[in-house]
């Protein structure tokens, strides 16, 4: 047997996946022949893969994953047990006496993997004798972006990590991270003293989310788009992003007042209450979060089907970020972001509030251009991160309905009309209420219902007006004055436009339709192996489906883990389509390894059979 066909035979066996993905031999096959490494792959990409196989691999040593958090440990270790995969912690949460025991296992080669904090490790690996730093085959640094001063997760135990290679020079050394610039880059082969590290870059493209962005809507009408959205995804797990602390509360609130089980998350509730809605969302036992950006960091659930943007996030990293957190097993997903005017001026009230001013504004200035191009979306997010990609993802909103462009001279020159009519003395909103001929006290009270311009865009809703204005403004027509109450002044070329010396494009408004059909039996683009895809795109029986989740859902309560450790909604998908019945046909479902096979091949096969007995 070559080396490859041994690694491939315990993918199989271990982990119940058929091939590698991406580069993720390469990385391996270099680090068997020593050789050190620098891997950078989006979340969800497969990089665990990558240093635990050559634990596996090697005969009687182990690899050693150096982690920053606890939580993200105890979950790895978690999952890979479930595979019957011997992998051990050492850290302060356990007992001494379970210290000395994995220090013991260790000694006698019968641990493939150690987890370890990277100053519990320095401190520890001058007191080990030769038993055990004989077998140790690699050390993996996780999260290695965490060295970098200029990153946005500085550890300062992890500059100490280069003295490994001082101490090992021949054990080699790989460096994760998901954060893709240079200086990161550099600084991570510096301080771990490799700067002979091969480099590999995989793509940051995650194909299976879908990007949409809905312009212009607000209050009811965004929350009516919202629970539109979540009922065509009943059941599965999502995310929704809010600005500010009590939007998150409101939100959840009015969700669970129509039904949909949701709570908020923020950084001002106890530790408890954190944990408990982490735990409920983990376990399935509550379906939607709505989160401050404080949300999602350390959990690892591979499930989550959706995530909202209510309001738009400050820049184009914390949105990919966040997006990123669905879809982690490489299934359809869905990202959805709402963009308003409002979110803007109070994005860039904090920009202005901020210590770096001007980086702040910029990097807004991109995420608003993000949301409001007619370029698909997907280009202009790789483009952002420096990767080159030229084509149409056909997974965006933009690829999926190209805009419509029609003359907008007439409705600009109303808008400039209302402007200019008010001695250019309000805001935005006032506008759309003096051309819908809104009675509202402000207007009233101005006079303003007695303007020529008043209720003469009636025809078009406030959505529309308010998406319409947006670019209106994007092309600069008017400018809004920060230091005016933000009152709109027309521009000179708004004046052109509004004297008739130019005529302005505009693109159609378009009501946003969330089709979950569509998205069932669509092929996901993947950049993946053939084999992957091939159970996204046969015909699943979705009541099946539902079915075997409250199987999954059983055994997980019962065993005390989380649902996705059990089995992913992938697998859950495999065994929805292909019906297995038998042992052997279970046993070559997607991520079906031996021991999950022992494990549960009888209750899963015995609900299919039941299933289709039923019908
Ligand atoms: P990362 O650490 O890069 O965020 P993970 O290592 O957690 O990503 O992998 C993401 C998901 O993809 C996991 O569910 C993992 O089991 C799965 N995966 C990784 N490699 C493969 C592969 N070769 N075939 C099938 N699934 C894979
Ligand atoms: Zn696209």
């Amino acid at each position: 047997m070559t080396r490859e066909e041994y690694a491939l035979a315990l993918l199989r066996s271990c982990y119940g996946y058929d091939s590698f993905r991406g580069q993720q031999w390469d990385i391996i096959s270099h680090t068997l022949d020593g050789g050190n490494s620098i891997v950078l792959m989006p979340t969800g990409g497969g990089k665990s893969l990558c240093y635990q196989i050559p634990g596996l691999m090697s005969e009687n040593g182990f690899a050693i994953v150096i982690s920053p958090l606890l939580a993200l440990m105890n979950d790895q270790i978690d999952a890979l047990q479930q595979n019957g995969i011997p992998a051990l912690a050492l850290n302060s949460e356990k007992s001494d006496h379970e210290n000395r025991e994995t220090v013991e296992l260790l000694m006698q080669g019968k641990v493939k993997l150690l987890y370890i904090s990277p100053e519990r490790l320095l401190s520890e690996i001058d007191r080990w004798s030769t038993a055990i730093t004989d077998r140790i085959c690699l050390f993996a640094v996780d999260e290695a972006h965490c060295i970098s001063q200029w990153g946005h997760d500085f550890r300062p135990e992890y500059t100490q990590l280069g003295a490994l290679k001082q101490r090992f020079p021949h054990i080699p050394v790989m460096a994760l991270t998901a954060t893709a610039d240079r200086i990161t880059r550099d600084d991570i082969a510096q301080q771990l003293n490799i700067p002979d590290a091969k480099l590999f870059v995989s793509s940051f493209d995650r194909p299976n989310i879908s990007l949409n962005v809905v312009r212009g809507s607000t209050g009811r009408q965004k929350l009516r788009q919202i629970v539109q959205f979540i009922n065509l995804h009943q059941g599965e797990s999502g995310i929704i992003y809010c600005l500010r602390r009590k939007d998150t509360e409101k939100m959840a609130a009015e969700l669970t007042r129509l039904g949909i089980g949701a709570k908020p998350f923020h950084a001002l509730m106890s530790a408890k209450e954190k944990q408990q809605v982490q735990r409920d969302f983990i376990n399935d036992d509550l379906k939607v979060v709505c989160a401050t950006i404080a949300f999602g960091m350390g959990i690892d659930k591979s499930n989550v089907r959706y995530v909202i943007h209510s309001n738009m996030p400050r820049n184009i990293e914390s949105y990919y970020q966040e997006i990123g957190r669905a879809g982690r097993d490489g299934l359809p997903a869905e990202a959805l972001l709402f963009y308003s005017y409002g979110d803007v001026v109070t994005l860039q009230q904090f920009a202005r509030q901020s210590g770096q001013i001007q980086v702040n504004m910029d990097k807004l200035k991109r995420m608003q251009q993000f949301a409001e191009s007619d370029v698909c979306r997907r280009r202009i997010l790789l483009n952002y991160f420096n990767e080159r990609f030229d084509h149409d993802c056909h997974n965006c909103d933009v690829c999926n309905n190209p805009p419509e462009r029609f003359d907008g001279t007439r409705l600009a020159q109303m808008a400039l009309s209302a402007i200019m009519r008010t001695d250019q003395q309000t805001g935005l909103f006032t506008v759309t209420d003096i051309l819908r001929g809104w009675r509202k006290a402000e207007v009233i009270e101005k006079g303003y219902d007695r303007l020529k311009t008043f209720g003469v865009g009636r025809d078009l809703s406030v959505p529309e007006w308010n998406a319409y204005l947006l670019q209106m403004l994007q092309m600069g027509l008017f400018d809004i004055a920060y230091d005016e109450n933000n009152h709109l002044k027309i521009t000179e070329y708004g004046q052109e436009v509004l004297y008739g010396r130019q005529t302005i494009q505009l693109s159609r408004y378009q009501r946003q339709g969330f089709n979950v059909k569509k998205r069932a039996t669509a092929t996901i683009p993947m950049t993946t192996n053939t084999t992957e895809v091939s159970i996204a795109s046969k015909e699943m029986d979705r009541e099946l489906f539902e079915h075997l989740r409250d199987v999954r859902k059983a055994i997980a309560k019962a065993s005390n883990i989380p649902p996705y450790m059990v089995f992913s909604d992938k697998s859950l998908q495999a065994m929805a389509t292909e019906k297995p019945t038998t042992q052997s046909e279970f046993g070559i479902l997607y991520g079906v390894g031996d021991v999950k096979c022992q494990k549960y091949w009888r209750p899963f096969t015995a609900a299919i059979r039941e299933y289709q007995g039923s019908r």
